[in-house]
């Protein structure tokens, strides 16, 4: 070992353990290689990460390579992006359809008051599954190139939404996205994830006699739709949409859906 650095050491060591024991390092990739997963970070207001963890190391530095190339080709003269923000860029670029895939619409809820839109008032947005963003960051996001937006109305009253306008770009509108409208996250309480990736799930079940109404459909994403067919575990669905959960421990949880609004009875709309 006398005269290696530690990066040195540990190659040699790495390749004195695969010499020795081919099977086992076969195994330990193959076990490794099973954790491969994809997570989502919540950031500081208005950023976020995304992972590929532990995923295969050869598809990992091809796509680094990918990235890498196709940010480089773009880093011409009047470029004023630095190279790491154009590989982040050209990443989102490429998972979104861009360059890489076939084009298809993402879809995110962002949820802000009208008057926030016009620019009349600058109350704060709402990305489901990341958190409150400044006005200006949402309506540079809702003015964006392709972007379509719809119209939901909520009551004053209670900020609940009681319908969702039929002028988008997909005139699909139907039962499921409204619920997931409502819900915007996971209904489980504390659970972030947004409601586009969760399944609908009938709070009462079909042989209960459940029906497939906006009364009886919550959001739940996988892992808690899993839990709640556990034994023990008993979820209710009151008439004005809160969920209560009571776990085989015998603890219960409240949830209601996010109101869209804090409540805005006297307000009076801004003259124009
Ligand atoms: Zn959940």
């Amino acid at each position: 070992l006398p005269g290696r650095n530690s990066d040195q050491i540990r190659k040699a060591a790495g390749h004195a353990a695969l010499s020795v024991d081919r099977d086992g390092a076969a195994r330990r990739v193959e076990r490794h290689r099973e954790g491969r997963r994809l997570t989502v970070r919540q950031g500081e207001t208005g950023v976020a990460s995304i992972e590929v963890e532990d995923g295969p190391a050869e598809k990992v530095a091809a796509a680094y390579v990918r990235i890498d190339r196709e940010a480089r080709a773009l880093k011409t003269g009047g470029e004023t992006r630095t190279l790491d923000q154009l590989r982040a860029d050209v990443a989102l670029d490429l998972l979104l359809g861009g360059q890489g895939g076939k084009a298809e619409r993402a879809e995110v809820f962002l949820y802000m008051d009208l008057f926030t839109y016009l620019g009349v008032k600058d109350g704060p947005a709402e990305l489901a599954g990341h958190g409150h963003l400044p006005a200006t960051l949402a309506r540079e996001i809702a003015t964006g190139a392709g972007t379509v937006l719809r119209r939901i109305i909520t009551d004053p009253l209670s900020g609940q939404v009681l319908d969702l306008g039929r002028d988008r770009y997909r005139p699909t509108a139907g039962l499921d996205e409204f619920v997931r409208v409502r819900d915007r996250e996971c209904r489980r309480p504390g659970c972030h994830r947004p409601a586009q990736a969760c399944d609908l799930d009938h709070a009462v079940p079909w042989e209960f006699g459940g029906h497939t109404d906006a009364d009886e459909l919550i959001d739940l994403c996988r892992r808690d739709h899993r839990l709640k067919d556990e034994p023990g575990w008993v979820y209710r669905l009151a008439a004005d949409g809160t969920l209560t959960i009571t776990t085989p421990t015998g603890q219960s949880y409240d949830s209601a859906p996010p109101p869209l609004h804090e409540p805005r009875p006297a307000e009076e709309p801004p003259p124009f």
